[in-house]
């Protein structure tokens, strides 16, 4: 069994790009390369070759440094078939239920649409890790630019099925501001209230608050609990179904 080893990369103004090692065949991938210099500079201080880029859909802060970095490296770049003409450099197209190998590694792809139509997700399950882009956020889930409700609340729906000791690797540090606008949804839930303090604890120092789990996600995430009475209750959608709680939820954030 060959374990990633994970190395996470602060850029841009909330960002997060990660380089994966495998350590068994050295094979070295970054995910999302949103830029280039930081991405050299992590592989250089390790002397690590890339030799890879996972890309997760097509926005320029996930893509921006693929060119540059496949010049550089003459890594193979892969990414989602559905969005193959909008990812710079795409070598290897795949698609939902597709094993990718990475080095000794397996990663599963999910199709995951919703913020784009066209995104999917990597998850190397003998690792525990999932690269979901901007699909599922710590507390929160990205905005539906090409998608719908139903769209991505299928996407969620199985994220969320996965196993709880799943690390959950996104792309952006927005966990303090998702957990001001879920408090506001669920107010009388334990467990997010908690996590709420040790997200600004965590903040206060400067530490991530990613990666998150799976596990957690599902206590606590709004956009994952449309089960919740109390969520329900609050929205007045005692009766309706899971689809259209999570997307009043979802109208809910981007109004917040
Ligand atoms: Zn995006
Ligand atoms: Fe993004």
């Amino acid at each position: 069994m060959a374990r990633l080893e994970v190395v996470q990369l602060p850029v841009l103004k909330d960002n997060y790009v990660y380089l994966v090692r495998e350590p068994a065949t050295g094979a070295v991938g970054v995910v999302d390369p949103a830029v280039v210099e930081p991405v050299i500079g992590a592989l250089r201080e390790r002397d690590w070759q890339l030799t890879h880029i996972l890309n997760t859909h097509h926005h320029g802060d996930h893509v921006g440094g693929n060119l540059e970095l496949k010049r550089l490296t003459g890594c193979t770049i892969v990414g989602p078939r559905h969005d193959r003409e909008r990812i710079p450099g795409i070598d290897v197209e795949v698609g939902d239920g597709d094993t990718y190998r990475f080095g000794g590694a397996e990663a599963r792809v999910f199709f995951v649409p919703g913020h784009t139509r066209g995104h999917i997700a990597y998850w190397f399950a003998e690792s525990d890790a999932l690269f979901c882009g901007d699909t599922l956020f710590a507390l929160g889930c990205g905005r539906l630019f090409e998608g719908t409700p139903q769209q991505m609340w299928s996407s969620l729906s199985r994220i969320r099925a996965l196993p709880e000791a799943t690390r959950v690797y996104c792309a952006h540090e927005y966990t303090q501001a998702n957990a001001r606008f879920a408090l506001t949804i669920e107010p009388g839930n334990r467990a997010l209230a908690e996590r709420s303090k040790a997200v600004d604890a965590a903040r206060a120092e400067g530490r991530p608050t990613v990666p998150s789990t799976i596990g957690e996600e599902c206590l606590s995430n709004p956009f994952l609990r449309p089960e919740s009475p109390e969520i329900r209750r609050r929205l007045g959608l005692d009766h309706a179904d899971d689809t259209a709680v999570f997307a009043e939820v979802r109208r809910r954030k981007d109004n917040f």
